[in-house]
C-alpha cells in the first residue's frame, strides 16, 4: 500500500502505553485520511452517551495522503474527538509540523485514549514514545508553551498545545500549533485538557512511501512556484481572508452587534487594508506559498495575527472598531486557546442579552477593555459569569431564558462564522447543514450567492450548490487534507488534487471519487448525530432563529425591510435532505446508507435511533 504509511500509532494515557495499529488498503481507499479517517474511528470506537470530557473519550489526529509531501499548501492536519460544545462528533483542521512529522515518524494517525494522572506532554520520534511531566507549563499560555517546548527540542518538531482554557475544560477550547495556528472549534482543546495532556510533540526521520516520488517531488515544486506566482500577480495573500471584510460590509453580511447589524460606518477601521498597512509579521502554514496570517502590533505591543474570521467576530461584531484592541482580544484568545468565533459570538450574545434584559451585566457592545476581561475570566472558568461565558452561547441562553436562544448565534451548539445570513438563504443552509454545527469551512456558498444575484432564490439549485461545495470543502479538502484556499482564492483547479493523490498511491482516481468519499463522510457525520440524538428533527438543521424574525430586519441599506422566509427555508432544506437522500428528519435513509456502502454502520446506528 503505497501513499499511506499503513500504521496508526493508539496511545493509552491512563496505562502509559502505546501500540502501532496497523490498517487495511480497503480501510485507507474507504476513508482516505483526515476526517474520513476520524469519523469512522470515533463511530467505531465511542460508545454514545459517553461523556466528552471523560477519559472515554478519544482524541485523533488524522493526516492525509498528501500530508507532509511538498505540494501547494498541504501542511494541515485534522484534529477530532466527541465534542463538549455539541455533543456529537466535533473535528478541525490546523496548520502544523505534525503532518509531517507524524507520516515521517511512521503513522497516518494517532488516537489518544483514557486520561493522564498528572500535566503530560507526549513525545513521539519514530517508534519511541515517551510520557513526560508537563508542570513547567500547565498553567502557562500557548505562546510560552510553545517557546518551552521549541526551546527543548528545536523549532523543527511538531506541536500540539493547548492554553488556560483547554486546561480549564473551556467547551470551545483549541489545539494550537506553531505561531498562530488553532484547529478544533468544538473542544478538541478541552478534550485534551480533561486528559491532562498539554502538548503532543512529535519527531520522524522515515521517508513517506510514495508510488512516484520523483514525479510527485517534480510537480509539486513546480506547483508551489506556481502558486506563489498566481499569488503574487492577485495580491490575495496582500490582504488575506480580511480582504472580504470590506465587501461583507457593502453587501450587508457583516456581524455587528451580535449580528443585530449587516453594516457599519466605522467598518473601515478593521478592514483588509488597514490590516495591510499595520502588519509587522506573516506566518503561515508549512508548504504554503501564499501565507495569509497577517500580525500587528495589538493595544499593548504584543504581536498578534489575525484573519477575518477573529476581525469579524472580535470586532465588528462587539462594536470594536479599534484595530489595535481587536488584535488584543485575539492574542488573548489565541494565548487561552479560545476558539475565536466562538468567543467573539459567546461576547456578543451575552452584551445583547444584557441589552435584552434576558440577564443583568456590565459588559457593553464597544466595551473591549471589558471584553478583555471576560476573556479571562472564561479561560480561568471564573466566577459565575466566567463559567456560563466557558459554555457557550447556547447554554448561557437557556440558563438566561427570556426568549433568547433566539438570538444566540449557534446552529447544533456550535457558533456561526462571521458571515451575517439575515437575509442570505444559501449561505444559512450551509450553517444549518454543516456537518459539526455552524461552520463556514464546509460550504461557503456565500459569493457564489451575492456574485449571481439569485440572493432571493430558495431553489433546489442552491442545495445543489451547497452539496458540490461540502464534498469539495468538508469531504476531500478535509480527507486528503489541504488548505482550500489555493482553489477558492486563487483558481488553483481542483483537478490537481487527486493527480497529487495518484502519484503519491499509485491509483487512479477522479474528482468524482473524491465525490462518493465525501457523500460518505456527510452520512456518516449525521449518524454520530443521530446517534447521540436519537429524537433529531429537521430543525435541528435550521439557522439562528433571529435571522427569520421581521423585527430584526435591517431599516436601511441594500437588505432594508428583507428577512430569511420561514418557510421557504424549510423547502430549501426538503430541496437539500431530497439530493442526498436523506428523510425528513434530515438523516440518511437505508437505501442511501448501503448505497454509499454504510449497512454496517446503518445497523450499528439502528440500536440507537430508527432509520428510515
Ligand atoms: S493559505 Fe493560509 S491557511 Fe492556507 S495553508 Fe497558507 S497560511 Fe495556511
Amino acid at each position: 500500500m503505497l501513499g499511506w504509511t499503513g500504521h496508526i500509532l493508539r496511545v493509552d494515557l491512563t496505562s502509559k502505553t502505546f501500540k502501532k495499529e496497523s490498517f487495511t488498503e480497503e480501510f485507507a481507499k474507504t476513508w482516505l485520511g483526515g476526517r474520513g479517517f476520524a469519523v469512522k474511528i470515533l463511530f467505531d470506537e465511542l460508545q454514545p452517551g459517553i461523556d466528552p470530557l471523560g477519559p472515554e473519550n478519544k482524541l485523533v489526529v488524522a493526516l492525509g495522503p498528501i500530508s507532509g509531501i511538498p505540494a501547494p499548501n498541504t501542511g494541515k492536519a485534522v484534529v477530532a474527538a466527541k465534542s463538549p460544545l455539541t455533543g456529537f462528533y466535533g473535528d478541525g483542521n490546523l496548520g502544523t509540523r505534525v503532518t509531517d512529522q507524524l507520516r515521517k515518524a511512521g503513522y497516518d494517525a494517532m488516537i489518544v485514549e483514557g486520561k493522564a494522572d498528572r500535566p503530560t506532554l507526549l513525545y513521539i520520534e519514530d517508534d519511541k514514545v515517551e510520557f513526560l511531566a508537563a508542570e513547567p507549563v500547565w498553567g502557562k499560555g500557548t505562546f510560552a508553551t510553545n517557546d518551552w517546548i521549541y526551546a527543548r527540542y528545536g523549532k523543527g518538531v511538531g506541536v500540539l498545545n493547548i492554553g488556560q482554557a483547554g486546561e480549564n475544560l473551556v467547551r470551545y477550547a483549541v489545539i494550537r500549533s506553531m505561531e498562530g495556528r488553532a484547529g478544533g472549534r468544538p473542544g478538541m482543546g478541552a478534550v485534551m485538557g480533561s486528559k491532562l495532556l498539554k502538548a503532543i510533540v512529535v519527531k520522524g526521520t522515515k521517508p513517506i512511501p510514495q508510488a512516484d516520488p520523483a514525479g510527485m517531488k517534480a510537480v509539486g515544486t513546480a506547483d508551489l512556484k506556481e502558486v506563489h506566482r498566481i499569488d503574487k500577480d492577485t495580491g490575495w495573500s496582500r490582504q488575506g481572508t480580511t480582504g472580504v471584510l470590506a465587501w461583507c460590509d457593502e453587501v450587508a453580511a457583516l456581524p455587528v452587534h451580535n449580528f443585530r447589524q449587516t453594516r457599519h460606518p466605522e467598518s473601515w477601521k478593521i478592514d483588509g487594508q488597514r490590516l495591510d498597512e499595520a502588519r509587522v509579521a506573516t506566518y503561515g502554514c508549512p508548504t504554503c506559498t501564499m501565507r495569509c496570517g497577517i500580525a500587528i502590533h495589538d493595544h499593548e505591543g504584543r504581536e498578534s495575527e489575525l484573519d477575518y474570521e477573529n476581525v469579524g467576530l472580535l470586532g465588528s461584531n462587539l462594536d470594536v472598531f479599534d484595530l489595535a484592541q481587536v488584535g488584543s482580544l485575539n492574542y488573548l484568545c489565541d494565548d487561552y486557546g479560545l476558539d475565536t468565533m466562538s468567543a467573539g459570538c459567546t461576547l456578543g450574545f451575552y452584551a445583547d442579552a444584557i441589552e435584552h434584559g434576558a440577564t443583568e451585566g456590565d459588559f457593553r457592545f464597544g466595551d473591549a477593555e471589558r471584553a478583555k476581561e471576560l476573556l479571562g475570566l472564561a479561560a480561568r472558568r471564573e466566577g459565575k459569569v466566567g463559567n456560563l461565558l466557558a459554555d457557550g452561547s447556547l447554554r448561557m441562553a437557556r440558563a438566561f431564558g427570556h426568549g433568547s436562544e433566539a438570538y444566540a448565534m449557534q446552529v447544533k451548539g456550535l457558533e456561526v462564522a462571521a458571515y451575517n445570513c439575515k437575509f442570505i438563504p444559501g449561505m444559512a443552509l450551509a450553517f444549518g447543514v454543516a456537518g459539526i454545527g455552524a461552520h463556514h469551512r464546509e460550504a461557503w456558498i456565500i459569493t457564489f450567492e451575492l456574485k449571481l444575484s439569485t440572493r432571493d432564490s430558495y431553489g433546489p439549485d442552491k442545495a445543489a450548490k451547497v452539496i458540490e461545495l461540502q464534498r469539495i470543502r468538508g469531504g476531500m479538502f478535509e480527507s486528503i487534507v489541504a488548505c482550500r484556499f489555493p482553489w477558492i482564492e486563487i483558481g488553483w483547479e481542483l483537478d490537481h488534487y487527486p493527480k497529487y493523490f495518484n502519484l503519491v498511491t499509485g491509483l487512479d482516481w477522479t474528482l468524482d471519487d473524491m465525490w462518493k468519499l465525501a457523500d460518505r463522510i456527510y452520512a456518516m457525520l449525521k449518524l454520530h448525530y443521530v446517534r447521540e440524538f436519537p429524537n433529531a428533527t429537521r430543525k435541528d438543521d435550521y439557522p439562528p432563529a433571529v435571522w427569520f424574525q421581521p423585527d430584526n430586519a435591517d431599516v436601511d441599506g441594500p437588505i432594508a425591510g428583507k428577512h430569511l422566509d420561514h418557510d421557504k427555508y424549510d423547502q430549501l432544506l426538503q430541496h437539500y435532505y431530497d439530493q442526498r437522500g436523506y428523510d425528513r428528519r434530515g438523516i440518511p435513509t437505508r437505501e442511501t446508507l448501503a448505497k454509499l456502502g454504510l449497512s454496517r454502520e446503518a445497523e450499528a446506528a439502528a440500536k440507537y435511533a430508527t432509520l428510515s
